[in-house]
């Protein structure tokens, strides 16, 4: 069974792993089978005898752990599988903090907040502290805690340490220390970590106790870690604390690849593997399996133009492929129609599914009008990243209901339902519960266990609703005792009144929120059954919020529907697509303007559009618009320097040139979908925001292009209104859904590929593909 795996693996890629023990690095670019190693490598550790309880393998996201589990238990069976620990860095340590809690002084059963329960906190930490937001603006302050934590900068530390104080200071935050100790205080009060704290604290314990070191490190024999490169400061020390004794660590990484510095990843990690470690084994992978060679040798014109970057070769036996295309559009609704009009096409022509196609961009906000047009295509999309489904308000109340039963001291939990469905416990009232809660050093829970002994000057009316309370919220944990955590979740959906409320709303809005608890009670019943077939165990609620806390939206996919995906390049590490669109390259947007300051940030951005196209296998698309709806406003776009990076010969631009001088500027208003509303344009002249020169003349001559852009192809249907042949004359006065009245000035082609050359009266003259044109005669 083995030797038919390892066959499947190069060379190259065998001699990592049938190297056993001791520390080696793979330091091999895109698609070269870096994470196809890492699988292999476990398979054959389990092969040659070890345990697979002593194996740690550490991914980018839980998605990507669960998919190389179930590789290895295709090769050595499931059940001996079953028992390796596997995912990201924050669900294994989350789990281990859990057995280890009461060393740092935590319940074993301690909260995970997210970042909304953080940046509330933060918020009502500044209020109280009578500071001025904007100034102490929240994500910003927990931004700058978490880049403390992630440098294992303690509130000690930092009060420490002169320099950070007056860092702080002079960006107008004399505060911050204060701040920072106040958060990192009621955390700990209400029995919660952030994220960031599942590193900090995981470190705190292998270095203060040098017996639950030496357990781990004796469990974990083997390390391995993929997307080495994106590791922080914090998940360096674990690592190398953890295979400090036995030195079978083994990492993989692309420095090319790295794209997390903004959130404390530190590409010295790479660099100074071979200090940490003696004789360490670095191998490397030069051939890319994912891509073809239009791909992978643009994406190595574009990497070769970063100074900072270890020396590669990656090059493929893969077929030559498609360039990639280059489109500009005017508008970015119009960039949305683009894309989704090639993915249809693409579906027809080639019978290919949903799944088969991703669109990439560098910010969620892009998103819009990409969805826009894929909906009037009636195309399914996912998007990934945003919002996840268990922050969605309805699901996170009924969350903190759960939250509130495992441990009543989790503050935010209980000021979000403490007076949700509206239970007459009224802002004031909150207010000081917190301060009595501060002030005593206690959970706001327990405050309002003992409020009769103390004088908070509430009236015997509230006390009473606060009573009410604690018992409902007693009365489910006794049933979280006995039940089960599907059987517990319904009764609180139903017993705090929250489901009659949604109910109460007959908005189709309201009706969904319905629904999407009804789904999250289908989640808990099937980790309810699911922990039934494990281990025969009561399905155990703090589990499943515990693997709530930390999902992505990625971990849900089940890959069950087929959908395109639509997500940014950050999520997109190490995933492949055989379509890939990259959009909205332009100037200031990618590379992203907050990026433009130093050189290294550049590199970063650059990397990051590396990741970008080495993610497609067979076609690339890189899309740009002339103008986009950015911050509520319309603004004028250049094309990304990067298109202009990377080798023309790799190239297709599919638009023609410019046949005008002149171009419209639209003017503000735009209709909700960020159509220009024709009424308002006006010609605008010189033309400032035409694309440089250089991008015209490799542009090849219009006719040509639009030949190859869309093939004749009599099987496809019609996927507009678009004139067929034969409706239109020369001559013709036409109106163009966008571009208004014009005049038909030419014809030419057949059947599906004919066009029209139109002069419109604003815009100029356009050759439009009538089967897609939308015209009318008038
Ligand atoms: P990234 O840098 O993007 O994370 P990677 O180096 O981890 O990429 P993999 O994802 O492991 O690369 O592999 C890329 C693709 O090539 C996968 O589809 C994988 O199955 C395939 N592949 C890798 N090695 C081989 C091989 N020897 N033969 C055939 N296919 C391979
Ligand atoms: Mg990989």
């Amino acid at each position: 069974m083995l030797e038919q795996y390892l066959n499947q693996l190069n060379e190259a890629q065998r001699a990592p792993v049938l190297q056993k023990d001791g520390p080696m690095m793979v330091i091999a670019g895109a698609g070269s089978g870096k994470t196809r190693v890492l699988t292999m490598r476990i398979a054959y550790l389990m092969h040659h005898g070890v345990d697979a309880f002593n194996i740690l393998a550490l991914t980018f996201t839980n998605k990507a752990a669960r998919e190389m589990k179930s590789r290895i238990a295709a090769i050595v069976g499931s059940n001996e599988a079953k028992n390796l620990w596997m995912g990201t860095f924050h669900s294994v340590f989350a789990k281990i903090l859990r057995i280890e809690a009461d060393k740092l002084g935590y319940p074993s059963n301690f909260t995970i907040y997210d970042t909304q329960d953080a940046v509330r906190l933060i918020s009502a930490i500044i209020k109280e502290m009578q500071l001025d937001k904007d100034i102490y603006k929240p994500k910003q302050i927990l931004g700058r805690i978490s880049s403390y934590k992630n440098s294992l900068i303690t509130v000690k530390a930092y009060f420490n340490n002169p320099e950070l104080q007056e860092a702080d200071a002079m960006s107008k935050r004399p505060r911050m220390g204060e701040i920072y100790q106040n958060y990192v205080d009621r955390c700990f009060k209400a029995g919660a970590m952030d994220f960031d704290d599942l590193l900090l604290k995981t470190n705190e314990l292998l270095n203060r106790f040098p017996d639950v070191l030496a357990k781990y490190q004796d469990r974990f024999r083997y390390i391995m870690v993929d997307e080495y490169q994106d590791t922080n400061h914090s998940q360096y020390l674990i690592v190398r604390a953890l295979s400090d004794r036995f030195q079978n660590i083994c990492v993989v990484g692309d420095d090319a690849q790295s794209i997390y510095a903004f959130r404390g990843a530190n590409i010295n990690n790479i660099l100074n593997f071979q200090k940490d470690y003696d004789r360490v084994q670095t191998y490397r992978l030069e051939q890319n399996y994912r891509s073809t060679k239009n791909i992978v040798e643009a994406a190595n014109t574009i990497i070769d133009k970063n100074k900072t970057k270890l020396d590669k070769v990656v090059w493929t036996a893969n077929e030559l492929g498609p360039k990639i295309k280059v489109h500009r559009s005017l508008t970015d609704s119009e960039e949305g129609r683009y894309v989704a009009g090639e993915i249809f096409e693409m579906k027809m022509r080639e019978q290919l599914t949903n799944g088969k196609f991703a669109v990439l961009y560098r910010t969620n906000a892009q998103s819009r009008a990409i969805e826009d047009a894929l909906r009037k295509r009636d195309i399914p999309y996912r998007i990934y990243g945003g919002l996840s489904f268990y922050q969605r308000k309805e699901i996170k109340d009924v969350l903190c209901y759960l939250r509130l039963i495992i441990n009543p001291k989790d503050e935010e939990a209980l000021i979000r339902v403490i007076n949700y469905p509206h239970r007459g416990i009224g802002d004031t009232t909150v207010e000081k519960l917190t301060i009595a809660a501060n002030h005593y050093k206690r959970s706001i829970f327990e405050v309002m266990e003992h409020i009769d002994k103390i004088d908070l000057k509430l009236n015997s009316g509230t006390k009473n609703k606060l009573h009410d309370f604690v018992n409902m919220i007693k009365s489910f944990q006794i049933i979280n005792e006995n039940q089960d955590a599907f059987y517990l979740a319904e009764h609180v959906t139903k017993k705090t009144g929250l489901i009659q409320e949604l109910k109460k709303d007959g908005t189709p809005e309201g009706v969904a929120r319905v629904e999407n608890i009804e789904e999250l009670l289908n989640g808990i019943k099937d980790f309810t059954e699911g922990q039934k077939e494990v281990d025969g165990a009561r399905g155990a609620l703090a589990e499943f919020l515990e693997d709530v806390a930390l999902a992505t939206d990625l971990d849900n996919d089940t890959g069950d529907d087929d959908r395109v995906a639509l997500m940014t390049i950050h999520l997109a590490k190490g995933l492949e697509f055989p379509y890939v669109f990259i959009v909205g390259l332009e100037e200031d947007l990618f590379p992203s303007a907050l990026s433009l300051n130093t050189r290294s940030e550049l590199e970063e951005e650059r990397r990051l559009f590396y990741v970008a196209l080495t993610r497609a296998e067979h076609q690339a698309y890189l899309t740009y618009a002339q103008s986009r709806y950015r911050w509520g406003k319309l603004t004028d776009a250049e094309p990304s320097r990067f298109i202009e990076e990377i080798d023309p010969q790799y190239l297709e631009f599919v638009n023609p040139a410019e046949t005008t001088g002149y171009r419209y500027k639209p003017m503000i208003d735009m209709d909700i979908f960020g159509d220009v509303d024709k009424t308002k344009l006006r010609l605008q002249k010189p033309v400032s925001g035409t694309p440089p020169r250089r991008m015209q003349e490799d542009e090849p001559a219009p006719s040509a292009n639009i030949r190859r852009l869309k093939p004749v192809n009599t099987s496809a249907p019609s996927s507009s209104t678009g004139l067929g042949d034969g409706k239109l004359a020369i001559g013709n006065i036409v109106l163009h859904e966008r571009f208004g009245k014009g005049e038909v000035l030419n014809l030419e082609g057949i059947g599906g590929d004919r066009k029209a050359e139109i002069k419109f009266d604003v815009g100029g003259i356009k050759k439009l593909l009538l089967r897609f044109a939308k015209l009318d005669v008038i």
